[in-house]
């Protein structure tokens, strides 16, 4: 049986393949440093693990819950959004979705008809563009430099622009560069939307994780407006270490909320009813655990960011948010003899047993993405086997 056109299209997720090959490899006895996949190292807090485990002692995790998820979670994303943003809505404004990952994918299945076009800012997240396809959807690239530290900016937006332009994909902090738009940039973003009316889909999900006194403004706190024209995108995973519990929300416009609660119903019934009860602790209950981790990031990432910039041809400026650096290493590249940074990568893998992601699946083919959400000891031992590797190659 021949698979389908769809399926064929499709790349799979680079950074689970480069996680998966490091595993791999650790899992046939090589000592592996791998600094790819993009989620916390800590544990889920103890306060968030113990609801889990009282729902499903007292029966209500048993059950199927409501699609859009329990009215006591999308009651709990009403309040933490009010809290955080500032922002009022009722709960028909919320859908709870298995990951934020479905819940973009839910949003493009129910906005996007074949050829409506999507803008995204390059470097994406590696899921953007694929969702947008498979939902027949037509992903529209723009490139952002690193002298404006990868943003957007609305006279790129407007010469992307065309009369099928339905949405913008806004991350901010964003993954893979950890760069923070300001408010006086997303104020002009966020006005040419309304004036164009372009819906901005707004991946707040790394907006706790910011540092050294940055500050994350959600662009839909800037105007009723703008708020009416955006959909807030986030999620649990990565404010509060609990990636594979599998939670994310949407936020905006009820008739979109309700048409993504339409596909849901259809396809996944509901998120995982244990989750969505550890998920209501993790928003409302005690938040010092998402501080102390915050700050776990913070200090990593002053503590190695000046030893990856001082790598041999690597460029970067310094992250204001996620955990994630994105150097350019296109010097570097050329100093070792490679055309192709994926292919560097695979070779520093197999050769000094470092996995980082290549940058080619986030749109960046010059960089290189290396995840901080892991210990320092294997930071600054996966910092010193890239400099041996680098000057190993440039001999050669
Ligand atoms: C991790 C991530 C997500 C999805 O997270 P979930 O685990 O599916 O909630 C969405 N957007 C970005 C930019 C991410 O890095």
């Amino acid at each position: 049986m021949e698979i389908s056109t769809r399926a064929k299209k499709l790349e799979p997720s680079v950074t689970l393949a480069a996680a998966a090959k490091a595993n791999a490899l650790k899992a046939e006895g090589q000592d592996i440093l791998s600094l790819t996949v993009g989620e916390p190292d800590f544990t889920t807090p103890k306060n968030i693990q113990q609801a889990a485990i009282q729902a499903i002692e007292n029966g209500k995790a048993s059950y199927y819950t409501p699609s859009a998820g329990i009215k006591e979670l999308r009651e709990a994303v009403v309040k933490y959004i009010k809290t955080f943003y500032q922002l009022s809505y009722q709960s028909k404004n919320v859908i709870i979705t298995d990951g934020a990952k479905f819940a973009l994918y839910l949003l493009f299945q129910a906005v996007l008809n074949p050829n409506d076009e999507v803008l995204i800012p390059v470097p994406y997240w590696v899921s953007y563009g694929e969702q947008v396809k498979l939902a027949e959807g037509v992903p529209v690239f723009i490139s952002c430099t690193q002298e404006n530290e990868f943003k957007v900016t609305v006279e790129q937006l407007e010469a992307a622009k065309t009369d099928k332009t339905k949405l913008l994909i806004l991350n901010s902090p964003s993954n893979p560069t950890g760069m923070i738009y300001s408010e006086a940039e997303l104020r002009k973003i966020g006005e040419w939307a309304v004036l164009n009316d372009i819906l901005i889909v707004s991946d707040d999900i790394y907006g706790r994780l910011v540092y050294n006194g940055a500050t994350f403004t959600p662009i839909a706190t800037l105007s009723e407006a703008i708020q009416k024209q955006t959909i807030i995108i986030n999620g649990v995973s990565k404010s509060y270490a609990m990636t594979g519990w599998r939670i994310g929300y949407a936020v905006g416009d009820e008739t979109i909320i309700s048409a993504m609660n339409d596909i849901a119903s259809q396809s996944t019934s509901n998120p995982t009813a244990v989750s969505q009860y550890a998920a209501v602790e993790a928003l409302i209950g005690e938040q010092d655990t998402v501080e102390t981790m915050r700050v776990a990031f913070e200090e990593r990432l002053n503590k190695i960011y000046p030893m990856f910039a001082a790598l041999p041809g690597f460029k970067l400026e310094k992250p204001h948010g996620a955990f994630y650096l994105f150097p350019n290493i296109k010097e570097t590249l050329n100093m070792c003899g490679y055309t192709d940074v994926t292919k560097w990568v695979d070779d520093l893998l197999t050769e000094a047993h470092v996995a980082l992601v290549t940058g080619a699946g986030f749109g960046a083919p010059e960089h290189v993405r290396i995840s901080y959400a892991t210990d320092l000891a294997t930071l600054e031992e996966a910092v010193k086997r890239i400099a041996a590797f680098i000057e190993k190659k440039s001999v050669n």
